[in-house]
């Protein structure tokens, strides 16, 4: 059985999201290019020594294949769990310049249909990372492809990534629909708010999503 082979890449950037979560994003030189190029919707180890314990934790890619090209990095999100040993030391130790053992992109969460013309993502929580990179790489790769994102928070300030997803609805206007439900803040329509259960799933199947036009592309459940 072969080994995993973990590269040290430098961080590039830490920004900071909603409620304490933060964006790391890596930058990898030329002769690993090809190692980590990725689907959407695939993850990275990250892998470090945490009070002399080897922890390693799975992390999504959240940036698209275009930055990738162009700029040769790598982003993730990261939101600090109560209690969580990797999360929490990310969040506040890891900084530009620090050097982290990265595994090269895995998993099978991606784009089975590569020409479906409306997808509809469901997420909650820090499960939209995934689902960011293959919305963006879903209209950066084609002009006409459609997507609706319901997206589960307790309320809109713990919304991760929000600026993002501002900015991708301000880019693609006509083809990006985002759907905001919330479980702990009142919305004017009482179907957005709640949890994203199987009820809710099919009340907006019923009177908001676009049946016919749509290919179910997948489902991020809320991570705990
Ligand atoms: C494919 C994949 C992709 C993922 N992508 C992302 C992502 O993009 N963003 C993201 O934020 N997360 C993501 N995750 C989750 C991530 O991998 C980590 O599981 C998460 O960050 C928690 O790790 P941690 O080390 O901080 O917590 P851990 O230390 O593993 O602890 C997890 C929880 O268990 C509790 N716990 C730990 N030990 C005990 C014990 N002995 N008894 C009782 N309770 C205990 C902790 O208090 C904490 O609440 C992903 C997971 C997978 C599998």
């Amino acid at each position: 059985m072969s080994v995993p082979r973990f590269h040290d890449l430098t961080v590039a950037r830490v920004s900071p999201e909603a409620a304490g979560s933060v964006a790391i994003t890596f930058a990898v030189p030329d002769d690993l290019q090809e190692s980590f190029s990725f689907q959407p919707g695939q993850f990275l180890t990250l892998r470090t020594t945490i009070d002399g314990q080897d922890v390693r934790r799975n992390y999504s890619i959240c940036s698209t294949r275009s930055r990738y090209s162009q700029a040769k990095e790598l982003e993730v999100g990261i939101r600090p769990m109560e209690g969580g040993v990797f999360s929490n030391w990310a969040a506040t130790q890891l900084k530009a310049g620090d050097k982290l053992a990265v595994m090269p992109p895995d998993g099978r969460f991606t784009i089975k249909k590569p020409r479906a013309l409306h997808r509809v993502g469901f997420a909650a929580g820090s499960g939209i990372t995934p689902i960011l990179s293959i919305i963006a790489s879903t209209m950066e790769e084609s002009d006409s492809a459609k997507f609706t994102l319901v997206y589960g928070n307790r309320r809109m300030s713990s919304v991760m990534f929000n600026e993002a997803l501002q900015d991708l609805k301000d880019k693609y206007k006509n083809r990006l629909t985002l759907i905001h439900i919330l479980s702990r803040q009142a919305q004017e329509v009482p179907m957005l708010e709640g949890r994203i259960d199987a009820a809710k799933v099919q009340q907006l199947i019923d009177t908001l999503l676009p049946a016919r036009a749509w290919t179910r592309c997948s489902c991020a459940v809320p991570r705990p």
